[in-house]
């Protein structure tokens, strides 16, 4: 029998890094409240995604959603809606749900992944007024490739536009820029399963110092530096052990990325001349999984039972979408998702790991191709 190969198989720093911080960590005797580690780790988090970014840390990115929703767009009255994708994460559309606003699911584009304009600009006409602003998201945490056209269409309705970039830290958008300097802000996850891992950790960056202040303030208890509650807050602050294996991640994640970019690469060499179709942009993602649309005669199903049946672990999100788990099926639906109804029947995803071992690699390449044969 082959040797399992995970779907995920984070990049941890190595113990004796991570040892020493312990030890600084226990002799400085401050273990979290925005230690040194965490301070140094959210400059870090800015400079590596352009200069006037500002990185504020967070527990997990669910929260970072939250507060990000919460300074940007404010509480909603449970009645106004924000325009959302149904083909996304969980997280978003129950951030959404926590602040009070009513997710507006939207569509994909028609040959790709990435959130549709023109399902948005329907949906707006469907609902007029009580839209209150757009949660986008970097599906897969590939940068999209109209994100441009999406933020201007989105200041001549006057929404604003809150990112959940969650697995893209490390991509970049179609004109080389990276992931994180679009919208007002940009939330990305840290968690153990997306390619920066820290365990469990996010950041939200944006332009904006103040949004930033705000920010600090809502995983702060919603204190402000007299130490008293000014606004509604949450406790969702980093703790510094997190922090320092954020700080250590540093020192290797270009290297990684290059490698998780080496194994798209190879797929799309050798799926793509067998009808397999890769988002746009995928290449210069971070990677986190290899996300492919299986040519339409194709039974997804079977694949990923000849997968699974050689020991890899390969999955399918988003399926079902959104718009159909259970929690959110009463949502009133306002305009069709037809294209998210097909991704879902149709994508795949794909195992990547840093270190893969191009054995492994080409194993899974041969399971793919003869079930597609
Ligand atoms: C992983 C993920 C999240 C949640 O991140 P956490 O840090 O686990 O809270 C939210 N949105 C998307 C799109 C994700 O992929």
């Amino acid at each position: 029998m082959d040797s399992e190969i995970p779907f995920i198989r984070p990049d941890f720093p190595p113990t004796p890094e991570f040892a020493e911080d312990y030890a600084r960590i226990l002799a400085s005797n401050r273990y979290t409240n925005f230690g040194p580690f965490e301070e140094q780790f959210a400059e870090r988090i800015g400079s590596y995604l352009g200069e006037g970014l500002v990185a504020t840390t967070f527990a997990n990115a669910t929260l970072g959603l939250m507060a990000a929703l919460e300074v940007v767009l404010g509480r909603g009255d449970g009645t106004q809606g924000v325009l959302v994708p149904s083909f996304t994460f969980a997280a978003g559309p129950a951030s959404l749900e926590w602040l009070g606003y009513v997710p507006v699911f939207i569509d994909i584009e028609p040959d790709g992944l990435q959130p549709n304009v023109s399902s948005a600009q329907a949906a707006l006409d469907a609902q007029g007024g009580s839209i209150a602003g757009v949660l986008l998201c970097n599906s897969f945490g590939i940068g999209n490739p109209q994100i441009d056209a999406w933020i201007a269409w989105a200041q001549e309705h006057h929404l604003p536009v809150v990112l959940d970039s969650a697995a893209g830290f490390g991509s970049r958008y179609a004109d080389g820029t990276p992931v994180g300097r679009a919208g007002i802000a940009e939330v990305f996850s840290f968690h153990a399963t997306k390619p920066f891992a820290i365990g469990e950790g996010g950041a939200v960056v944006t332009h904006d110092p103040e949004i930033a202040q705000r920010l600090k303030s809502f995983q702060n208890f919603g204190f402000s530096s007299a130490g008293t509650a000014e606004s509604l807050g949450l406790n969702a602050k980093l703790p510094e052990f997190s922090a320092a294996i954020g700080l250590r991640q540093f020192s290797r994640f270009d290297e990684l990325l290059e490698q998780r970019r080496t194994v798209i690469a190879a797929y799309m060499d050798a799926l793509t001349p067998l009808g397999c179709h890769f988002p746009s942009n995928i290449e210069t993602s971070s990677g986190c999984f290899a996300s492919v649309s299986l040519p339409p005669a194709v039974s997804r199903k079977d694949v990923l039972a000849a997968l699974h049946s050689h020991g890899i672990g390969a999955r399918s999100y988003y399926s079902p979408a959104v718009h159909r788990h259970p929690h959110f099926a009463s949502v009133a639906q306002v305009v069709p998702l037809p294209y998210t109804e097909a991704a879902e029947e149709s994508m795949l995803s794909l195992p990547i790991h840093a270190d893969m071992d191009p054995k492994d690699l080409g194993r899974i390449i041969d399971v793919v191709s003869a079930s597609l044969a």
